[in-house]
């Protein structure tokens, strides 16, 4: 690990400035103290590459740091934050029927969504008011009231953060899956997303399924984009905290998939387990339902939680600490181990 004189010998260049012991509470949404050895903003890929490209860099370990609204700090972070800025929309193909977009991955996922809607492009409205920032759409294929970002997504460009290549790839290579794709597995940490193309339609076909998102929309009146990005909006803010006052990173758990033996078993002991058939072999059950039914959905200690409105969410009230919500999160998963026999993922990045 190189000394604090070798690191921020790098702001006598002309590459984006390294700050040392910076605080972290700002850049997640979970707003709990943590500390960057050293961090630095890059505005374009030049920028990216040469922060990376420098020796002194490619010598402490990197993060690539978005709107932070999926990442848990249970400690300081030792090494170098990398906070994306790259911004941007361009149109790269547009007809009667469909437009083709550019976005860079550092733009606000939520302003993309409005900003779209407002054009009349079809594709993200079910996906409003996600935080976070359009680069990490891909990495765990975000999803909400029916959508995954997976079927507007059309190619993710990248740099390999040690080659330093860009490489791009295609829909199919991103190997999207539920809240899950290539750069959470094999690639995890070894790509930074630089720019996402989607492709959207001019001719939507809306996509009203999900629990009461329809009876919401038609309680506004037209079946249009705006009406449902805000019936989206309104169900999200009634279920969900929200980001600005509360300290969450949305879901903390994935909802687990059983196999057909163990389904069969869980509904001859809870008739009443809602799931979700994936195929003839597998269920999708619901987290928060395993969560509720133990009791916890309320529960608090401190100031570390599980929101009251949705038990798939953990909380910081105020000063929690990242080990606080941490330990929390790892007595939930004994719990529904010991209770249901089903380990729960973590959907939230922990480190
Ligand atoms: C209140 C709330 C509600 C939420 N609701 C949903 C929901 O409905 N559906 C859903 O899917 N998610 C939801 N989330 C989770 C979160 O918003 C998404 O996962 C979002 O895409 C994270 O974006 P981010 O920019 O904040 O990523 P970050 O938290 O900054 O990063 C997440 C991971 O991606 C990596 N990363 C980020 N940007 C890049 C990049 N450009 N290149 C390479 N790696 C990168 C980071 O290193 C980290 O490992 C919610 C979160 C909150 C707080």
């Amino acid at each position: 690990m190189p000394n604090i004189k070798n690191l921020t010998s790098l702001n006598m260049s002309n590459i984006p400035p390294v700050k040392e012991y910076v605080s972290l509470k700002p850049y997640t949404s979970f707003g709990i103290e943590a500390t960057a050895r050293y961090f630095a903003a890059f505005s374009g890929e030049d920028e990216l590459k040469q922060l990376l490209s420098n020796p002194v860099c490619s010598e402490v370990p990197a993060l690539i740091m978005g709107g932070g609204s999926n990442i848990l700090f249970t400690q300081d972070y030792q090494g170098l934050v990398l906070h994306n800025n790259i911004r941007g929309l361009e149109i790269l193909e547009e007809n009667e029927q469909s437009v083709v977009i550019r976005v860079g991955a550092g733009e606000n996922w939520d302003e993309l969504v409005g900003y779209c809607v407002r054009q009349g492009w079809a594709g993200l409205e079910n996906l409003s008011y996600i935080p976070g920032q359009v680069g990490a759409s891909p990495i765990q294929n975000i999803g909400a009231y029916g959508a995954e970002v997976k079927d507007t997504i059309k190619m993710v460009h990248t740099l390999n953060r040690h080659s330093l290549m860009p490489l791009t790839y295609s829909n199919a290579d991103c190997e999207f899956d539920y809240r899950q794709s290539i750069f959470k597995k094999q690639l995890r940490g070894k790509r930074v997303i630089t720019h996402v193309v989607f492709l959207l339609s001019k001719k939507p076909r809306y996509n009203l399924n999900y629990g009461t998102l329809n009876v919401t929309v038609r309680q506004k009146g037209a079946v249009n984009l705006t009406n449902i990005r805000q019936a989206v909006i309104d169900i999200r803010r009634q279920k969900l905290p929200e980001p600005d006052e509360t300290g969450s990173a949305g879901s903390f758990f994935k909802n687990p998939v059983v196999d057909q033996n163990k389904y069969r078993k869980l509904v001859s002991n809870h008739p009443d387990l809602p799931s979700y058939k994936l195929n003839k072999k597998h269920y999708k059950i619901p987290a928060g339902w395993l969560i509720d039914q133990l009791g916890w959905k309320g529960y608090r200690e401190g100031d570390a939680g599980v929101h009251p409105n949705q038990a798939l969410v953990l909380v910081n009230y105020g000063n929690a600490t990242g080990r606080q919500i941490y330990e929390l999160a790892t007595r939930i998963r004994k719990a529904v181990r010991d209770h249901f026999g089903i380990d729960l993922d973590y959907e939230v990045n922990i480190l």
